[in-house]
């Protein structure tokens, strides 16, 4: 395709996107998977408010929502998570005034088929993002949103085959180990899938003091 030379693309939103390798990924998972479980069983507050909040899946958002403090492997979590969210900030080009980041929030979700999780951001954080605990086949995409979309107005719709970083949505595939960082601000969900097992995943927040 022909590209302008003195067309250009700024105010850009970044996401950063990588399998976590260098680690016994499979141990760390059944552990953590392990981990899991044992809070749902644990948590009877977080799954009555899932009944209404979660249908059919369980989070421990409104009622275990530090996870971090509470078990020492969403701890070890933590320690490898912000190790990518300190090169995210970085390559974003943020002046953190010498100050430091650190993991505010971090609960769990457990999606079965046909749970589905509506368009939402991430508020009181700058740093959000997911890490993939269990993805059995046919689970569900993370959907963005683009962040302009309410100012759109009069634009015709873009062309369906149009280039990715032109589209109003932009779905990214889930894999066991995979980390996702987006800023707090991004839009996104999950989608109702028809994955035979549990989808795991565990969010988190950063913020900056
Ligand atoms: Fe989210």
């Amino acid at each position: 395709m022909f590209v302008w030379m003195n067309s250009k693309s700024y105010f850009p939103t970044r996401f950063y996107n990588e399998k976590l390798t260098n680690f016994s990924l499979s141990k760390f998972n059944k552990e953590l998977t392990k981990e899991c479980f044992k809070i749902r069983d644990y948590d009877k507050v977080g799954r009555t408010w899932s009944k209404k909040n979660y249908v059919g899946g369980y989070t421990s958002y409104a009622s275990m929502p530090q996870l971090q403090q509470f078990s020492s492997t969403f701890l070890d979590l933590e320690k490898k998570i912000t190790t990518h969210v300190k090169r995210f900030t970085t390559e974003l080009e943020f002046d953190l005034k010498g100050k430091s980041i650190g993991m505010t929030d971090c609960w769990l979700n457990m999606m079965p088929a046909h749970t589905a999780h509506g368009l939402h951001l991430h508020p009181n954080s700058f740093i959000s993002g997911t890490y993939y605990v269990s993805t059995p086949k046919a689970s569900a995409a993370i959907k963005f949103e683009d962040p302009r979309l309410d100012r759109f107005m009069c634009a015709p719709p873009r062309k369906a085959n149009c280039k990715k970083e032109n589209k109003p949505f932009v779905s990214i595939p889930v894999e066991q180990g995979m980390l996702v960082l987006f800023e707090s601000w991004l839009r996104h969900e999950v989608p109702a899938s028809t994955n035979e097992d549990e989808r795991i995943s565990v969010s988190f927040n950063y913020s900056w003091w």
